[in-house]
């Protein structure tokens, strides 16, 4: 089948992508994806390093949805809390994520996830990838993708996964139909190795999110599967300006991430080696041209790392997507709309929340205050968990609406700043007044990813 007399073209072959063309091959269209880099399960597109994400509900729905979830389970690292390192504390403090068993996160390997998604994709037997095709513009005139080295393909529509830097968003806004613009933070980011110990295991808890909180920089760890850790550092840009040669490198190690330092003795290499990072986010509007050409993923709302949620979003955009054109099957300008008007204010809400953990991250999981809304949060979701669940766990947990979480957070957080500034409130009675929680997404299955490789405690 083909959608508006041409073929149904996928730019972008990362999660986003890969995803979306498996479920345009279950609506039953032939799907040719042209992904610009190498095919990264024969070749090592991340210069020997392991780079992993954290995969949560949202993403974890979409990859049930498309069957994909027991092969997920084998390459994930279930992390059931914050491990909190502070300076001169040889005993880092784990804050867990929930009080219900299900409430963890999972390192998972972006090219491994990513390659399961290009497997499962080539499986339909309708998808053809074609790598090493990078796509220089977009024609939405002449319906026609210009590669670079001067070759040109026709498209009857274009689905635009091509990442934060996309082609296809440009050639929307070119049409007068959509706006962009990114808003960048003055913080960067540096990717680093925690190798593994001697006898090739980790050197610390695997199944925790490690974060060493500093104010105005943070560090943090996640496992993988080979032992080792990928590490970022998150600071203000010009740190890493300053820390121009290894001298410094190491001195600022020494000074303020000790106890890290310790178990790395080529960071000073390991810095200069690997490239320093922007962060920004993406505010996009006009998601789509007419019925040939729509975004999705980081193509229509890149966000800053720090809610962890970029890769699940966009999983969970390319899944509404999916569920607005089988809803519309006859009229795909208008199944187009539809996803945006539902999306974007979700969309402008994960953008704003991932801001914010920033600040959550880097000092409030040292902040007595924010530890003591946190406690209290906890204690009421306990004692009324149909009508609370903290900010965090209702992104990461739940797939209610980012925007629905957002606003739900707010009157929570009124609730619990008014009982911890006057113990006399009935803390109680009001959030037995907010409206119940929705239900989970139906294949939401909480327990969906059992693998514990390593017995929780370790
Ligand atoms: C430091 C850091 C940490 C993060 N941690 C997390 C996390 O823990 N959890 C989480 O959920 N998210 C995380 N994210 C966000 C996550 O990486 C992204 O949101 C996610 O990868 C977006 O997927 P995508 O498919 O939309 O875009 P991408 O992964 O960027 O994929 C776009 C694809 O399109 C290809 N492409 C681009 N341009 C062209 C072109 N012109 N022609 C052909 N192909 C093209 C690219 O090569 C790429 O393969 C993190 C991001 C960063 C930077």
């Amino acid at each position: 089948m083909s959608l508006s007399g041409g073929p149904v073209v996928v730019v972008g072959a990362g999660q986003a992508g890969s995803l979306l063309a498996i479920y345009l091959a279950r609506q039953g269209h032939e799907v040719t994806m042209y992904e610009s880099r190498p095919d990264l399960r024969r070749h090592d597109i991340d210069a020997g390093r392991s780079i992993n994400l954290a995969l949560a509900t949202r993403g974890i729905v979409p990859l049930i949805d498309v069957g994909v979830i027991e092969h997920v389970d084998a390459i994930t690292i279930p992390m059931r809390g914050r491990m909190v390192h502070v300076p001169d504390d040889p005993t880092p403090d784990l804050q867990p994520y929930g009080t219900q068993a299900h409430e963890v996160i999972h390192s998972v390997s972006r090219t491994d996830l990513n390659a399961i998604l290009l497997d499962a994709a080539e499986a339909t037997g309708t998808v053809t990838i074609e790598f090493d095709a990078q796509v220089e513009s977009v024609d939405l005139d002449a319906s026609m993708l210009r590669f670079v080295g001067g070759r040109a393909e026709p498209f009857g529509v274009v689905f635009g996964a091509d990442g934060a830097g996309s082609r296809v968003r440009k050639a929307i806004a070119a049409k007068g139909a959509g706006t962009f613009k990114t808003e960048w933070l003055d913080h960067s980011y540096k990717e680093l190795t925690l190798p593994p110990a001697a006898d090739g295991t980790h050197r610390i808890d695997p199944n925790a999110l490690h974060i060493w909180p500093r104010g105005q920089f943070m560090l943090i760890a996640l496992a993988n599967p080979e032992g080792d850790f990928t590490i970022t550092l998150f600071a203000p840009t010009e740190t890493f300006d300053q820390l121009a040669t290894p001298e410094k490198v190491d001195a600022f190690f020494a000074d303020e991430l000790a106890d890290f330092a310790a178990h790395v003795p080529d960071l000073a290499d390991q810095f200069f080696e690997n490239p320093t990072g922007p962060l920004g986010t993406l505010r996009a509007t006009g998601w789509s041209f007419e019925d040939k050409a729509v975004i999705v993923g980081d193509a229509a709302h890149a966000i800053v790392p720090f809610h962890g949620q970029g890769m699940n979003a966009a999983m969970e955009s390319a899944r509404s997507l999916h569920a607005h054109m089988v809803a519309n099957p006859d009229d795909l300008a208008a199944a187009f709309g539809a996803y945006e008007t539902q999306r974007k204010p979700d969309a402008d809400a994960i953008a704003d929340m991932a801001l914010q953990n920033y600040i959550e991250m880097r000092s409030g999981v040292i902040d007595p205050d924010y530890l003591a809304k946190r406690e209290l949060a906890l204690a009421l979701e306990q004692r009324h968990p149909d009508h609370i669940s903290p900010r965090y766990n209702m992104v990461m947990f739940s797939t209610m609406p980012y925007s629905e979480a957002m606003s739900r957070a707010a009157i929570q957080g009124e609730i619990i700043s008014s009982a911890i500034a006057d113990s006399t409130v009935d803390v109680d009675a009001l959030v037995a007044e907010l409206p119940a929680l929705p239900a989970l997404d139906a294949l939401a299955d909480p327990n969906a990813l059992t693998n514990t490789p390593f017995p929780a405690g370790t």
